[in-house]
């Protein structure tokens, strides 16, 4: 199964993508993850990645789809795998579907997470996370059991540097222009199932239940 989690950042895709690689069993790729990884790590695409997502720019194209090639191709996908954060372009969603179709493989479905604007700046000027587990809390809806710690691994939680005000407002606006237009593009293809994304991780896994149900995925 192969599933794309579209939405605006704060929606909830990594939240809810956790969630559904433990119901579905494939890997969830997070390009996002790989260039936090990469940045911190040092490696010369992490530091030169970093120049563009810290600000709250998207990656250029060649680079993230480079990235996403080489890890689709990894033998933890053959069974399928979950897409957080790519495609973010109208050019990287064509790319991917070229990739898929030399190896005879199609996307199954997109689940578009739809979020009022005033709750996606809540929820990303809250939100603490793990650098080394990646987990996400916020310090409201979502604190730790230990104040500024991970429950997993107890690393000290940090705030993303895109979780400014500037780095937020550059991104909301970075998907208005460049992700947005996926909606249509695969809405014309029959794959967009929308989920509404106000309530609860709960709720909202509630509701896109049914979605993943309805594509076959670990039932
Ligand atoms: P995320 O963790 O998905 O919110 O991604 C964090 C940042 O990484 C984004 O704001 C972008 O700057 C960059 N990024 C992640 N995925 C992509 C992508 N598919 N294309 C371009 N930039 C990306």
């Amino acid at each position: 199964m192969i599933l794309v989690l579209l939405g605006p950042p704060g929606a909830g895709k990594g939240t809810q993508g956790v969630r559904i690689v433990e119901r579905c069993g494939v890997p969830k790729i997070s390009t996002g993850e790989i260039f936090r990884d990469l940045a911190a790590a040092g490696t010369p695409l992490g530091l030169e990645a970093r120049n563009y997502w810290s600000r709250g720019m998207l990656v250029p194209d060649d680079v993230v789809v480079g990235l996403v090639k080489e890890r689709i191709s990894c033998d933890d996908c053959l069974k399928g795998f979950i897409l957080d954060g790519f495609p973010r372009t109208v050019t990287q969603a064509d790319i991917l579907n070229d990739l898929l179709a030399q190896v005879g493989r199609k996307i199954d479905g997109v689940l578009d997470f739809e979020v009022d604007a005033e709750q996606l700046v809540l929820r990303l000027s809250g939100r603490r996370t793990c650098p080394h587990c990646s987990a996400t809390y916020h310090v409201t809806s979502k604190p730790p059991q230990v104040d500024g710690h991970c429950d997993h691994c107890g690393c000290p939680l940090v705030q993303r540097p895109d979780d400014n005000p500037d780095s937020i407002r550059i991104r909301l606006e970075e998907y208005a222009a460049k992700t947005a237009p996926l909606l249509a593009y695969y809405a014309e293809r029959g794959l967009l199932h929308r989920i509404d994304s106000n309530g609860s991780p709960d709720e909202i896994f509630r509701s896109l239940e049914p979605e993943l149900v309805a594509m076959g995925c670990g039932y």
